[in-house]
């Protein structure tokens, strides 16, 4: 460990004090990993995960501990950031909180339990919940997206209180249920039972990033329609595969000229050359199920997954896109008879920018530096994720900062282990100085 000369004492003291708890946050982070909490839309299956959560923290002393389903909270429904469609029996939320002595500032991190579905599968490295740990790092669906993260914040939580850290301000730590596929209500559902801080940490895999910009996104679904049949009878028929395959090779066109700015929008976005991804992620056309008629279908579709960078309304991703594709069609005489539809099927991800001058920047920064004597990079998260709610509806500075790994949403998902006592150390002493308390 190379340590710097502000604070080496309390630098070396969290140092020595997380190596105790080395075993139980690799422990934490390998169990949940081994217990599925897919979020298959409309549901999830983080139940059984999060009361593992719940049970493993319950009998800590200074803490308060919270386990509730989003529809528990009854104003969500109502709330303009509330998204509908999904179910949520059997999904709680849980929250720990240390309450502070003071009205002093408060801090909150804030993961999700569900992950994406195992697939694709077969996967290389073990199978998807093996919590298996070769060359240090972690492998499981959800290790690195972010079950890692939750044991690295429940135990910071549980040191607080085994250590009995009395601290001026409050710390909360939470996990949440349905963030994948755009969800974001179980976030929601957190902030209206009251748990909200003067800044959030969200830490999302970041590769060690301190990000203070999020991008955001949209998925659409694009269907063009044709006239179905075989044409026994000699009648025209139109194919909406060719309208289809014509806009879906438009797409490269679109991702080039959404690129094609050379001062993409947001102050941490400055200089990258591509940063809005575009993903093309699923196609039909036809019927395809076992048996399946041999015709020509009547619909055909795909959707995509569009990203936007801060300063970008839903309305401006909406028009951006559809009139793109409507261009298209325009000036393409398949589409005589049919223009193409573009829905959103997905609530929009807000892009988000935390002020630059935020002094939770510097402080972890000093913090990395100090575990690991070096500078973390400062720049915007590659990913949307569900911090736009703490930013823009609950007006809360929220840093996206997680750990290194691979293979997120793919085969042989996994976490760097050390990156996630790393993180327990960086955040503790965050929390005594943003907080403000000490170790005794
Ligand atoms: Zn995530």
């Amino acid at each position: 460990m190379v340590i710097k000369m502000k604070d080496e004492d309390l630098f070396k003291k969290i140092d020595a004090i997380v190596c105790d708890y080395e075993k139980e946050i690799i422990s934490l982070a390998k169990n949940l990993v081994k217990i599925p909490s897919e979020n298959i839309v409309p549901d999830g299956f983080e139940k059984k995960a999060q009361e593992f959560l719940y049970y493993k923290l319950k009998d800590t002393k200074y803490l308060d501990l919270d386990m509730f389903t989003p529809l528990e909270v009854k104003e969500i429904i109502d709330h303009p950031a509330y998204f509908k469609g999904r179910n949520y029996k059997d999904r709680p939320n849980v929250v720990g909180k240390i309450k502070g002595k003071s009205d002093s500032k408060s801090i909150i991190f804030s993961s999700h339990m569900d992950t994406v579905t195992r697939n694709p599968l077969p996967w290389k490295e073990n199978d998807p919940f093996s919590g298996k740990i070769e060359d240090g790092n972690l492998y499981g669906r959800g290790s690195l997206d972010m079950k890692g993260q939750i044991a690295s914040t429940f135990i910071l939580l549980k040191i607080v209180s085994d250590l009995n850290i009395e601290l001026d301000g409050s710390l909360i730590v939470e996990s949440v249920v349905d963030e994948e596929n755009a969800g974001s209500n179980g976030t929601l559902a957190s902030r209206l039972r009251g748990y909200n801080a003067d800044i959030a940490i969200v830490p999302e895999p970041s590769m060690l990033s301190v990000c203070p910009a999020c991008k955001g996104g949209k998925v659409y679904k694009v269907v063009t329609e044709g006239k179905a049949g075989t044409g026994y009878g000699g009648e025209e028929l139109i194919n909406p595969a060719y309208g289809l395959g014509a806009l879906m090779r438009s797409i490269s066109d679109y991702y080039d000229y959404i690129n094609s700015n050379a001062n993409p929008s947001g102050f941490f976005y400055k200089g990258e050359k591509k940063p809005r991804e575009v993903i093309l992620d699923k196609v039909q056309i036809g019927d395809l199920s076992p048996g399946g008629n041999i015709t020509i279908p009547g619909k055909a579709w795909f959707s995509i997954f569009i990203q936007s960078l801060p300063g970008y309304s839903e309305q401006d991703l909406d028009n951006e896109f559809s009139s793109f594709i409507l261009n298209v069609a325009k000036n393409d005489k398949k589409f005589l008879a049919n223009m193409p539809k573009i829905t959103g099927i997905t609530r929009y991800l807000w892009p988000f920018e935390t002020n630059p001058d935020h002094p939770s920047i510097p402080l972890i920064k000093e913090s990395f530096e100090g575990f690991s004597g070096q500078s973390p990079k400062v720049e915007g998260a590659k990913f949307a994720c569900d911090g736009f709610i703490f930013h823009k509806y609950f007006n809360t500075p929220t840093i996206i900062f997680g750990p290194r790994g691979g293979n997120a949403h793919a085969q042989d998902e996994f976490v760097k282990v050390g990156d996630l006592i790393l993180l327990t150390k960086i955040f503790l002493y965050v929390v005594l100085k943003w907080c403000g308390g000490k170790i005794n």
